[in-house]
């Protein structure tokens, strides 16, 4: 297959969608992003790249991060890790609280708001917050293999002047006794991990393991067990996308995680990584021109995991 064809293909389809979604503006620096930009990455199993548009634009990666985040706490505390957070879908805004109080401060699962920050504490664990995000960046380094890769401040500044919503969650779960450590230390990662800036050819480099059971395919390096990969794939096409994720495993069918920076991060078992960006959401947060992009690719290529 010309995968270069493949995804310039693909950006024509999408041509007339781009400009449209609304752009979030709950974060301030977000506010600012231009809805017109577009991106789109491939990553093969032989460390081939193809990209197209804005692909080589970094952005802040968001709640993408919590995908990475959550291996390297599995790593770190194995099943453990699910006295503290489910696996179940949550059908309810990212942010939700309301679901919490009824569940006792046990998030619903990881790909929520308050799911991530108990993933941050138990990544966190004893060794306090700094060392934990320079694992998660050099994680994140290593795997892309880009080690220029860092944090873009100025928006971890920003959300976290903006962030009443994620204050009250930690604190929330905290209250429930389900926090180890203070929630200003959870959220002073959790804002570092969404503030990392990326590009879609380095997202698709990032994510290989996880479509090759766990084995980076480029360096021939085990990131994690093949049984963790397809829970973690499980989870992204239960729960990647808010409260669209029916609709998104309906139109695209690929295990995926969707952040509010308009990012997209979609794995083809056994195939590669696809990553998308386009900062401007539909209702649900999820973006609208890289959910197109994404539905259009897999009409292309019946890269579904539905066939
Ligand atoms: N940092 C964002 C927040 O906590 C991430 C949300 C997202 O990408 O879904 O609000």
């Amino acid at each position: 297959m010309d995968y270069q064809a493949l995804i310039e293909d693909v950006l024509s389809d999408v041509h007339a969608y781009r400009g449209t979604g609304k752009v979030a503006s709950y974060i301030p620096v977000l506010a600012q992003a231009d809805p017109h930009k577009f991106g789109m990455a491939i990553a093969l199993e032989d460390g081939s790249t193809f990209v197209a548009g804005d692909g080589e634009e970094a952005f802040t990666i968001q709640s993408l991060s919590y995908v990475f985040s959550l291996a390297l706490a599995l790593h770190h505390v194995k099943s453990a890790l699910w006295n503290h957070v489910g696996r179940e879908p949550a059908g309810s805004p990212v942010n939700s609280i309301i679901q919490l109080e009824i569940e006792k401060g046990k998030p619903r699962n990881p790909l929520t708001s308050s799911g991530a920050l108990v993933v941050c504490d138990q990544l966190i664990g004893r060794r306090g917050r700094e060392e934990a995000c320079a694992e998660l960046l050099e994680f994140l380094r290593t795997r892309s293999g880009a080690s220029d890769i860092g944090i873009d401040e100025s928006i971890a500044m920003s959300e976290s002047r903006a962030g009443a919503f994620n204050r009250s969650l930690a604190h929330f779960v905290a209250a429930f006794g389900n926090l180890s450590n203070p929630p200003e230390e959870v959220l002073s990662l959790y804002y570092r991990q969404c503030s990392v800036a990326m590009s879609c050819r380095q997202l698709a480099q990032a994510g290989l393991f996880l479509a090759f059971d766990g084995v980076d395919p480029v360096k021939g390096e085990v990131v994690c067990t093949p049984s963790r990969a397809r829970r973690i794939n499980a989870l992204m096409l239960t729960s990647g996308h808010y409260d669209n994720s029916g609709d998104f495993a309906f139109r695209v069918g690929l295990p995926g995680k969707s952040a509010v920076s308009g990012a997209i991060l979609a794995i083809v078992p056994r195939v590669g990584v696809v990553s998308v960006w386009s900062p401007g959401l539909n209702d649900a947060g999820t973006s609208l021109v890289g959910a197109v992009a994404l539905e259009r690719l897999v009409e292309r290529t019946g890269w579904s995991i539905f066939v």
